[in-house]
């Protein structure tokens, strides 16, 4: 059945009659809650999920936010981080201990890639990486003591899937956890757990929220499973989020469907755009029809959202440079998921000594504007090029 959506974003966990039936929720600026007795004390040390004792574990306004992303995520329960590198930090280590290994697909969000090479393996935890648009590399990559399967479908630059129901039937047979980062697609588009997955985490910072204002992650997942985390990685290690941000997030997503609506028609007409463009050599997007993963986009999600990468035209550096600078209506920014539409371009990691990144990608976020805007602007940055 579809969910209703109105039901989640305007009245879930609301619960007005709490707050003299203000239509928007109070924030809860306070760190902690005091008791009437000393019953009523024990009765709330005796689970700080259940009851407000303090705001690391339980505030009321965080709570309204919890509530509305664990339903839209299809999952019993669900943890508000302060982050999303805070959402697959805590999720990861909470399935780990020394001598265990880890299973991630190539080519993961950075701090995502940090944590599966830098940090992990500081503890004694060893994770490789593998090609993920093939289920059978997880089934190969595995080991004995293999802990995680972590998956980022669609990933963050060249937008690569993977097949997350065949991954996760692969680690159902071997007592593995799946994870996914679900950021780029959130659940209005693809729903992971229905797809067999254990966690998925969000960067909420993106389009849960929608204003870039607010960096915010999610944990969503089995009661058993989040309450193990809250008891243990979540309230020691403590990256909560406030409760004015949490604020900021229920508001964001009073009109999520709808931004998404209309980032996702905008999308694809730009994409068409360029799909025709001269300058453009290939376009990196889950739902372009020449995608050599198409099926599988149709076959999990329900459409793309507003973020892909363009191939460039173009022979020199120095061209790259000047079509993202030649943008006006796209601000150069890192980030993605909000209202403004924004350009991360390659060529500003390119260092032909370092590394490996090519100079002519460009990954671009699309925003609320008007479609004919953006497209006017990106023709007249492809004009600065080509003469
Ligand atoms: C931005 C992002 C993150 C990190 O989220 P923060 O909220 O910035 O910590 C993780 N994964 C993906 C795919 C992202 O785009």
């Amino acid at each position: 059945m579809e969910q209703d959506l109105s039901f989640i974003f305007n009245e879930l966990g609301e619960e007005r009659e709490n707050y003299f039936n203000a239509v928007s929720p109070p924030i809860m600026q306070t760190s902690n809650f005091a008791f009437e007795n000393i019953s009523e004390m024990k009765m709330a040390f005796s689970d700080e999920r259940k009851h407000s004792c303090y705001t690391r574990g339980k505030n009321p306004t965080v709570e309204i936010l919890r509530k509305k992303v664990a339903a839209l995520e299809n999952a019993e329960d669900a943890l508000i981080v302060s982050s999303g590198c805070a959402a697959i930090s805590l999720s990861v280590l909470s399935c780990l201990k020394t001598g265990d290994h880890v299973v991630f697909v190539n080519n993961p969000y950075s701090w995502t890639n940090k944590l599966m090479t830098v940090i992990l393996p500081r503890f004694g935890i060893t994770a490789d990486a593998v090609d993920g648009t093939d289920p059978e590399n997880y089934r190969k990559a595995m080991k004995p003591n293999t802990k995680i399967f972590f998956m980022e479908s669609p990933n963050s630059y060249t937008f690569e899937l993977q097949d997350i129901e065949s991954i996760c039937n692969i680690a159902k047979e071997n007592n593995i956890t799946t994870i996914i980062d679900n950021s780029y697609a959130t659940p209005l588009v693809q729903k992971p757990i229905d797809l067999g997955c254990d966690i998925v985490v969000h960067s909420a910072t993106k389009y849960f929220s929608g204003h870039s204002d607010v960096v915010v992650g999610i944990i969503a997942g089995s009661h058993k499973k989040i309450d193990e985390i809250f008891h243990n990685e979540f309230m020691t290690i403590g990256s909560i989020l406030s409760p004015n941000d949490a604020w900021l997030v229920i508001r964001g997503m009073r009109t999520m469907e709808i931004r998404m609506e209309r980032i996702i028609k905008t999308t694809e007409k730009i994409v068409d755009f360029l799909s025709k463009h001269p300058l453009v050599d290939t376009i990196f997007y889950p739902f372009y029809e020449k995608s050599p993963q198409i099926d599988l986009a149709k076959k999990q999600m329900k459409s793309g959202t507003g973020l892909f990468s363009i191939k460039l035209k173009v022979d020199t550096l120095e061209q790259a440079e000047k079509f993202s600078n030649s943008l006006k209506r796209f601000l150069l920014a890192v980030s993605w998921g909000g209202y403004e539409s924004l350009i991360m371009p390659s060529c500003v990691f390119y260092d032909p000594n370092k590394n490996q990144i090519p100079y002519d990608l460009v990954r671009l976020s699309i925003g609320l504007e008007d479609p004919n805007v953006l497209i006017e602007d990106l023709k007249q940055a492809f004009e600065q090029i080509s003469i």
